[in-house]
């Protein structure tokens, strides 16, 4: 299937006055327009009549075949995603491999969701604890990783028996057009789950006040978090928010394995990420070697089209997060930071690697997650100032460590929701994924993912 299918197929069920226009953030064209549905609220109710339809063997069927499906579409969907997101087309393909793990994962805990007998202390008590599915869930997506976004969090809703409703990201919605399709080609009933293309605002407010949604599914920035926060009432909610996450290369930092991935934490999907390395904070001793791999890796990327071969990244998603990054950079260099990657050189939306020394806390570019391929160094007179640095921050998602021997005891005294020692990859299905602090609560991947979904009731008989 291409956009224009999608669009199509869209615009064919959804008249309305409002339309969304959607470009490639390459080269601006203009990818399609779809028009924006107001049927949110059918949408809801229609995924209510699907609670409790499916037995968890054939839910786990489903997330299989959808991720076998995935697999082999790999082609047409990876193409999907680098059209409308920007990023290469190798790592989109990785995210269909991702987000098709996820499924399959997902798959595998459908079969294994257990109650629990609890310990009579009475012969005639019989006390029960059932794990029922939460109900319908409403679940609203961001750009950076439209398709894995997606099957993260509704592959564990439909894991746990919950049909969604769910609303991408304006700037890419074919990612999720598609995935729609491959769930039905899989085997899930039509409305179980639905894709809604519409106003963000609107579509938020239904979710938050609709009383057939009993949770909400989000990732996205902390500020939108906080408007659905406290929208919401008292729904149970899933916030996967913003990050501010350090790399602390103490005194003691393999070098060689912080050259493999030190990088790579930064530069993946452009920088785009909510777990990208927004701070390198380097004990003093280790600050030549490191600035140097640093800058070397920064040479190396090639900045281009998502079609080009040897594109490692691909442009910012729009003008706006350009600018903002711009900004960024301009607050630190009037602090004092100092640029060691030259010139910063932007063309439409593509942005150079810019590698910036010498930040401190008082810059913006420390407290503001960056987005993009920016790298920033601050410099500390100890391990231990490391640490401090690390944590000063209200963001808690990511956190990383490169040492030889204290990996596990500074992960210890990290506050944040996830550390990686000397590894920079940390979203994997079988984890549980997510922050604390203003970086949200609630957690993706790995048995609490499922957990997320289900609602606990105690059953307590006397005989
Ligand atoms: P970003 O700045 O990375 O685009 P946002 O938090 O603005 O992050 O967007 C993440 C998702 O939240 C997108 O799907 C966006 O359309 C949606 N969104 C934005 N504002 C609201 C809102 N007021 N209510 C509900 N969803 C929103």
């Amino acid at each position: 299937m291409t956009i224009g299918d999608l669009v199509r197929k869209w615009n064919e069920s959804n008249s309305s006055e409002k339309r969304l226009d959607v470009f490639n953030p390459s080269n601006q064209e203009l990818l399609g327009t779809l028009n924006l549905t107001d049927k949110i609220e059918l949408a809801v109710k229609t995924a209510k009549t699907h609670l409790n339809t499916l037995t968890p063997p054939k839910r786990a069927e489903i997330l299989g075949k959808a991720s076998l499906l995935l697999r082999e579409k790999i082609e047409e969907i990876s193409r999907i995603i680098t059209l409308e997101n920007g990023k290469p087309l190798k790592e989109a393909k990785g995210e269909v491999f991702y987000c098709a793990e996820y499924l399959e994962w997902y798959g595998e805990e459908a079969k294994r969701i257990y109650g629990e007998i609890l310990p009579e202390w009475d012969p005639k008590l019989d006390l029960k604890v059932y794990l029922e599915p939460i109900g319908v869930v409403g679940v609203i997506t961001p750009w950076n990783f439209p398709l894995s976004m997606l099957g993260r969090k509704v592959g564990a809703a439909i894991a746990a028996g919950c049909p969604c409703v769910a609303k991408p990201a304006p700037e890419t919605p074919f990612s999720a057009l598609f995935f729609e399709e491959i769930l039905k080609e899989a085997g899930l009933p039509d409305g179980y789950f639905k894709v809604i293309i519409s106003d963000a605002e609107i579509t938020g407010d239904v979710f938050c006040k609709n009383k057939i949604v009993r949770k909400i599914s989000f990732t996205g920035s902390t500020e939108v978090g906080r408007i659905l926060s406290s929208k919401a009432d008292l729904k149970k909610l899933t916030m996967e928010l913003g990050g501010n996450a350090p790399a602390l290369v103490l005194s003691d930092c393999e070098m060689s394995v912080f050259k493999e991935c030190g990088a790579f934490g930064k530069f993946r999907n452009a920088g785009q990420a909510c777990t990208a390395i927004n701070r390198y904070i380097v004990e003093e001793t280790r600050a030549k070697e490191a600035t140097e791999i640093l800058l070397e890796a920064s040479k190396n990327i090639k900045v281009g089209d998502g079609f080009n071969a040897d594109s490692t990244i691909g442009p910012l998603i729009t003008e706006e997060s350009l600018n903002r990054i711009i900004a960024l950079i301009e607050d630190a260099t009037s602090k004092g930071a100092k640029i060691l990657s030259g010139e910063v050189k932007h063309h439409g939306q593509f942005l150079e690697p810019v590698v910036l020394d010498g930040v401190t806390p008082s810059m913006r570019i420390f407290n503001e997650e960056i987005f993009g391929p920016v790298v920033s160094i601050i410099r500390a007179k100890s391990d231990e100032e490391v640490l401090t640095l690390a944590n000063q921050t209200d963001y808690g998602l990511a956190a990383y460590v490169f040492s030889k021997h204290q990996g596990q005891k500074f992960a210890k005294r990290l506050d944040f929701g996830m550390v990686g020692i000397n590894m920079v990859y940390l979203a994997l299905v079988q984890a549980p994924f997510g922050g604390i602090k203003n970086s949200g609560f609630g957690r993706e991947g790995g048995r609490e993912g499922v957990r997320e979904f289900l609602k606990i009731k105690y059953v307590g008989e006397v005989s």
